[in-house]
């Protein structure tokens, strides 16, 4: 028999930092106390304590979706991992898509769908811009679809469709289902599923909703149900095949093991936002990320998306000549503790908004980490500018 042999080992502890960043990236985000409590909860996956938690959980997304869909499914799974269920369900060879795309993420959505062998159009937009639900219309009319997919927010260049709800009528008058990825929106701006007539919704744990990732959210109104289950055949997906996950979140049977303790956190991050109640909730994300907003002005960034086409929640912010982004955000890590995210591709620089991101802490002590940083690079002279700015803005 011939064996690896065992080495030395560390513990975590000697591997991560003493103080843990302060995470103003786009996701994963700080979690609030009752969510870190309840994630070192474990408890079985099947029985009556864990019926309750799937029942109330199902009960309070309803609410932060704003949806009266019966099937409101937790995946074990990253965001990707709900919109896989939505386009892997929904979609099957000879079935047509359209799908939005002004990002990482909508591109995404476009992957997943040819990967369940539809036809995929796409409608490409310039990142940083939203839907014009006219030019949806011409593309529609020209090219029907069974589907229309899209982000209501992009977080890969901060772009948000602020004409959302106008381009789902037009979807939905054209006889398209339509499938809204909420990830980085979702508890944050204004989205409301029925009223919207969404028909399938998603999102993540680790963003607005303030939860771990690894467990996400998924709501199947009647008529994209109905559509799951006209299917010729199941998906190739066996996780993702929404008719089991029925069994778990409907008939409480086994499916897989569901993550016990990431539902726990999950139902404690609904509780909180159910708690502050979506209004407060969205106005205080408009507040913060005003301020943000302001401050990074006040240190002469430039941000990336047009006013109404901006994201509140994910703000990107266009990387001044002469900076190098790179050694910022080192700097700002390693001076201040604040970690921001840089980009794919596009010379920006992204900091989110999402859920506990958006107190006055948090906004301020990034703003004279970033201002600080810039002026080291010889970018500005006033290193509290930003800051001052969005205090001030924030009020005492
Ligand atoms: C982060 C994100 C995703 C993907 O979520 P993962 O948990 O990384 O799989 C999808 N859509 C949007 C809009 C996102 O911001």
């Amino acid at each position: 028999m011939t064996m690896l042999t065992p080495f030395p080992t560390q513990p975590l502890a000697a591997r991560l930092p003493r103080t843990l960043p302060l995470l103003m990236g786009v996701g994963p985000t700080p979690i609030p106390e009752p969510v870190q409590r309840a994630h070192g909860l474990l408890i079985n996956h099947l029985g009556p304590t864990m019926n309750g938690v799937v029942e109330a959980v199902q009960e309070m997304a309803r609410y932060v979706f704003q949806t009266e869909s019966r099937r409101v499914f937790g995946i074990s799974g990253p965001g990707s991992a709900a919109m896989e269920m939505a386009m892997a369900n929904l979609l099957w060879p000879g079935r047509r898509a359209l799908v939005v795309v002004n990002g990482t993420f909508s591109a995404r959505l476009a992957e997943l769908g040819r990967r369940a062998g539809a036809e995929v159009a796409v409608l490409e937009l310039e990142p940083g811009t939203g839907i014009d639900p006219a030019a949806l219309a011409e593309v529609l009319d020209a090219q029907p679809a069974d589907l229309v997919a899209m982000g209501q927010g992009e977080t890969s260049c901060g772009a948000y469709h602020q004409r959302l709800p106008e381009a789902i009528a037009v979807a939905k008058a054209r006889g398209a289902l339509v499938v809204v990825d909420t990830v980085v929106t979702l508890s944050c701006m204004p989205f409301l599923a029925d009223e919207w007539g969404v028909d399938v919704a998603l999102t993540a744990g680790q963003k607005g909703l303030g939860s771990v990732p690894g467990v996400s959210l998924i709501a199947f109104n009647e008529a994209s149900w109905a559509a799951v289950c006209a299917r010729p055949a199941p998906p190739a997906q066996w996780v993702l095949d929404a008719r089991l996950a029925e069994r778990f979140w409907m008939d409480h049977q086994y499916h897989y093991t569901a993550p016990t303790p990431s539902l726990l956190a999950m139902y404690e991050a609904l509780r909180l936002i159910c708690e502050e109640g979506l209004e407060a909730r969205w106005a205080r994300h408009a507040a913060h990320s005003g301020a943000l907003q302001a401050g990074l002005e006040a240190l002469g960034l430039t941000l990336f998306a047009a006013p109404e086409h901006r994201l509140a929640s994910a703000v990107a912010v266009r990387v001044p000549d002469g900076v190098d982004v790179d050694a910022l955000r080192a700097r700002m890590e390693d001076r201040h503790g604040v970690q921001i995210a840089g980009a794919f591709g596009l010379p920006i620089f992204r900091i989110g908004q999402l859920g506990e991101q958006c107190r006055r802490v948090p906004v301020l002590r990034t703003l004279s980490a970033l201002g600080e940083g810039l002026v080291a690079q010889g970018y500005g002279e006033d290193a509290e500018a930003g800051a001052r700015v969005a205090a001030e803005l924030l009020g005492a």
